[in-house]
């Protein structure tokens, strides 16, 4: 009944693309959601639909600068700019949101006796040398690269995660996300899929990177949160990590023509230069989180592509 009852939960990066979807499904469980967020890429539209309910909180800050609040349950840590355009912005600013930023939820969730959940990545996988990848995988992390920042900073993340669990008993939670999608993904997200919609739906050429054999295998987001909230509810010694992806890998030649016949477009394909240390393949190795939390995505490419069409249609007012 404890379990129950209506918790106090910090979403950290819940104006963006995931954290909005999580502060809304943390909302209908009966929850007090405040959802943290500096707006570098999220926005107050994809809250718009939250701001009203009396149990919601939006404040805007840095996780850079310490944050104090009382009486937390649980934090979800999610801030970071996600899309290597962005996070490639002001990289130096990734690392600190990663490392600085990081600190600072750790201490407020030590003050709270808080659980805290960190939003790692497929990423501190780097270009991986296994197939699939499981979380025993240490990976094949460039750390002087572009994508170093990024990788390196939530590489740095998890350590600080352990290091606190460790030394100071804090319940943590570490799940590592591969490539996810779906409504509210911004028009200027810069990732692939939101790419390659807009592109079709705009009747412009649809942009590859390198020759697109390169796989990625594309979880919607539905499916995430849901395991995201599983994850959470786990009993204090299993702190992860743990991959939360979908399987079903494609490459990015096949992904656009899929893309391409989903929409009716007319779009053609041009390619253009891949970026350094993009990664060659990447699938995740889920018996863990299906042993663990009985869970596994439900949701399959054509269906969440098709939702995820009919939003940016309606975000771009396109029919
Ligand atoms: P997103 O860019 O839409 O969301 C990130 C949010 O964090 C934005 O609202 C942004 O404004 C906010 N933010 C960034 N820096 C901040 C800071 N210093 N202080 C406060 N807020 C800050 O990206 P997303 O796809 O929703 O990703 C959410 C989290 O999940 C990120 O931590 C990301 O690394 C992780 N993740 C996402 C994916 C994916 O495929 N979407 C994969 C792996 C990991
Ligand atoms: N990509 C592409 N065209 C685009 C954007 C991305 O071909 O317009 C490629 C990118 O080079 C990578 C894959 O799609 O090989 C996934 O890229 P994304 O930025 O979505 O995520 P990540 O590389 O972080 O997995």
């Amino acid at each position: 009944l404890a379990e129950n009852r209506q918790k106090n939960i910090l979403v950290t990066g819940g104006a963006g693309f995931i954290g909005s979807h999580l502060c809304k499904a943390l909302l209908d469980l009966g929850h007090y959601v405040i959802c943290l967020d500096n707006l570098f890429t999220g926005s107050k539209d994809n809250i718009s639909d939250l701001i009203d309910n009396s149990s919601f909180e939006f404040v805007n800050h840095d996780i850079i600068e310490p944050y104090f609040r009382k009486n937390l349950d649980e934090i979800y840590n999610l801030a970071c700019p996600a899309s290597p355009i962005h996070y490639q912005h002001n990289p130096i600013k990734t690392v600190k949101t990663c490392t600085l930023g990081v600190i600072n939820i750790l201490g407020l969730a030590k003050k709270n006796n808080a659980k805290v959940l960190q939003a790692s990545t497929s990423e501190i996988y780097g270009d991986p040398e296994i197939h699939p990848q499981n979380e025993k995988y240490n990976g094949n992390v460039n750390s002087i690269g572009p994508r170093s920042c990024y990788d390196e900073g939530k590489r740095c993340s998890e350590t600080l995660f352990m290091d606190y669990h460790r030394e100071h008993n804090l319940k943590i939670k570490i799940i590592r996300i591969f490539n996810t999608y779906g409504p509210n993904m911004a028009n200027n997200d810069g990732r692939v899929i939101s790419n390659f919609i807009l592109q079709a739906i705009k009747g412009n050429k649809l942009t590859i990177n390198g020759d697109g054999t390169q796989t990625r295998s594309f979880q919607y987001v539905d499916d995430l949160i849901e395991g995201m909230i599983k994850m959470m509810s786990t009993n204090d010694h299993f702190t992860g990590p743990i991959n939360m992806g979908n399987p079903n890998e494609i490459s990015m030649n096949k992904l656009a023509s899929l893309i391409i016949e989903l929409t009716n477009s007319k779009s053609e394909i041009i390619y253009q230069h891949l970026p350094k240390d993009d990664p060659k393949r990447r699938k995740p190795e889920i018996s863990l989180a299906n042993n663990k939390l009985n869970w596994m995505p439900l949701i399959n490419l054509q269906d969440g592509l098709f939702r995820t069409i009919e939003y940016f249609k309606k975000l771009n007012e396109i029919n």
